[in-house]
């Protein structure tokens, strides 16, 4: 299991107040460095996760009731058991008025059975069912504002909703996206600029497939441990802590280990591409490391390798053989 899968969205804090609802949404744009194509940034990750992305029930519906219960339920449990209690959930109590129906005891009760954490939350979502039921005819709201009116619902979550259900959500802003932000592009360790960077960076009323894709990156590839190479992370060549070997983040004060030198050597190698047109193998190989010799262990064949894999990756092209090898970014 990588960081981040232990609920669905990250809080920045859990106090277990139901009322607590983690994590910020973004409200202005903000400090990104001003040399990054934003638009080109936008579309790798966007097909990045449109290739591939954890499957969960709550990602195939756009029902606000459904994914309203997949957020309370996931702000404490791990995720494999929040599908299956997802699952019996709306299995059992299928609409917002079956909900509001049932007697707040039984919610209670599945709560516990299903060990879901804090019955408060069963209690405040049991209170909001009822809300949407007398106060809204049965109909969510489709705002942030609005959702964020619903008993136990606050911003963070009322985002998500509107997100996911509804397509009308700012830029989530969880610990995971910190990281991711500040990792990427070396944003400053503040909220307001982790606020301002995850909104300049959402595409403009793509809330759904942004907040879903941002947080796969999160969770999947750029957790406390960094899995760059191995979840073909699409940020790779914009990457500040790629291209530095500085993974640390907010919430990982100290150097995670990772399988290191390749990593940060390739990094060096998209760092070096970025500023020069094309580079000879053997001038590139004295600019990533000081002992490199051609002939040696760390040497033209090693470099090749590093070299075939981030062509593989579609980072770099190698053109020619021998002394004539030439490299430029992809
Ligand atoms: S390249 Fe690595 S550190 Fe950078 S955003 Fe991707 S996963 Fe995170």
């Amino acid at each position: 299991m990588t960081e981040g899968e232990a609920g669905n969205r990250v809080p920045d804090a859990d106090d277990g107040d139901a009322e607590a609802d983690r994590g910020t949404t973004a409200a202005a744009a903000g400090p990104l460095p001003t040399d990054i194509d934003i638009e080109a940034v936008q579309e790798a990750l966007i097909s990045w996760y449109e290739a591939d992305h954890r499957d969960y029930p709550w990602r195939r519906t756009e029902d606000p009731y459904e994914i309203l219960v997949s957020e309370v339920m996931s702000q404490q449990t791990q995720l494999d058991r929040v599908r299956e209690a997802w699952g019996a959930f709306t299995d059992r109590w299928p609409t917002v008025q079956d909900l509001a129906a049932t007697d707040r005891s039984e919610v209670v009760g599945f709560w516990t059975t299903h060990s879901l954490g804090y019955n408060n939350r069963a209690k405040y979502l049991h209170e909001a069912a009822n809300q949407v039921v007398d106060d809204y005819g049965g109909e969510f709201p489709d705002t942030p504002d609005e959702l964020s009116e619903l008993m136990g619902v606050g911003p963070y979550t009322a985002n998500a909703v509107a997100s996911f259900a509804f397509n009308n959500g700012n830029a989530v802003v969880d610990t995971n996206v910190k990281r991711v932000c500040y990792r990427a592009f070396d944003v400053k360790d503040s909220d307001s600029a982790f606020e301002g960077a995850a909104q300049r960076l959402m595409p403009d009323g793509e809330s759904r497939i942004w907040n879903n894709a941002i947080m796969e990156l999160g969770g999947v590839a750029c957790g406390k441990t960094p899995r760059c190479d191995e979840a073909g992370c699409p940020w790779r060549e914009w990457c500040h802590a790629y291209q530095t070997g500085d993974f640390t983040a907010p919430d990982v004060p100290t150097q995670p280990s990772f399988e290191g030198s390749r990593r940060q050597f390739r990094g060096r190698i998209v760092r070096v591409l970025s500023t020069h047109d094309e580079m000879s193998l053997d001038i590139l190989g004295h600019r990533i490391r000081v002992d490199y010799t051609p002939d040696g262990d760390y040497g033209r064949e090693w470099l090749r390798e590093l070299l075939s894999d981030l062509a593989d990756d579609g980072l770099v092209e190698v053109e020619g053989s021998g002394d004539e090898t030439v490299t430029r970014l992809g």
